[in-house]
């Protein structure tokens, strides 16, 4: 699904040089549950945006379905993104002034030819997926922070994206909302097949998970 090779991604400022991944050569299949872990500092968050086609490595090559990203316009690398990612964040990311059930349908406001019907009925199948059907009208303001993140897990499913991208998507829960999350995403997983690759912290949860890969100093150590 999507496939890493020999992936080296430099940072430049005018003082210093940071090599935060070096050499990295990964394949990620149709239907995997991956978790990225590893150090503060060791390239995950790195990682994590050239997966998502939201930087771009100073060496090597990034192939998603076969084709390398490289043959893309930036048009097409943003209807890539919009269309076959979805993306999970610690902080969620949500826009407090609109409902939740606004925030799901935002994906696809920028799709052609889906009318303001489907959209609708595309978030609402979302929320179900989520467990959070009863709180379309709340707003982000209302919600516990679980139910935030899977207002934010729903935004990411609306589109029906290849993959997950999920970075450190339990960071700011406690324990108890930390593990619902996990079991959704494990759900979510098993019982639609959906790819997901998510960046933790949490060894716990990375061994729920099908595979752990494990980063140090911007290098694969598994
Ligand atoms: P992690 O997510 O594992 O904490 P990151 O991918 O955020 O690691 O960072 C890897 C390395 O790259 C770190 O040494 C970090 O300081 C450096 N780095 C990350 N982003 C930038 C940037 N925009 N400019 C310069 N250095 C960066
Ligand atoms: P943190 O883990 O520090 O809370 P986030 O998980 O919220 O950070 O975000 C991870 C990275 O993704 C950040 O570098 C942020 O700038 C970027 N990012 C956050 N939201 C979006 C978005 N909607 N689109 C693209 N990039 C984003």
């Amino acid at each position: 699904m999507i496939q890493l090779t020999d992936i080296e991604k430099v940072y430049q400022t005018s003082t210093v040089e940071t090599l935060a991944l070096n050499r990295v050569n990964l394949t990620i299949n149709r239907g995997e549950f991956v978790s990225i872990m590893g150090p503060s500092g060791c390239g995950k968050s790195t990682l994590l945006s050239i997966m998502g086609l939201l930087d771009e490595p100073t060496h090597g090559t990034v192939t998603l379905s076969g084709r390398a990203v490289t043959s893309y316009s930036d048009r097409e690398l943003a209807d890539l993104r919009n269309q076959r990612l979805g993306f999970v964040f610690q902080s969620y990311h949500l826009i407090n002034d609109l409902s939740v059930l606004d925030n799901v349908e935002l994906p696809l406001l920028y799709r052609k030819g889906i009318s303001g019907k489907e959209r609708r009925q595309r978030a609402l199948a979302a929320l179900d997926k989520v467990g959070l059907n009863a709180r379309t009208s709340h707003f982000p303001s209302q919600l516990s922070g679980g139910q935030r993140q899977r207002v934010a897990i729903a935004r990411a499913l609306v589109g029906q994206p290849d993959i997950i991208l999920a970075d450190e998507p339990t960071g700011n829960l406690d324990s108890v909302m930390g593990e619902e999350i996990m079991d959704l995403l494990l759900t979510l997983n098993r019982r639609d097949n959906t790819t997901i690759v998510m960046v933790t912290h949490d060894e716990q949860q990375a061994l729920k998970t099908e595979r752990i890969i494990r980063f140090f100093d911007g290098s694969q150590v598994n």
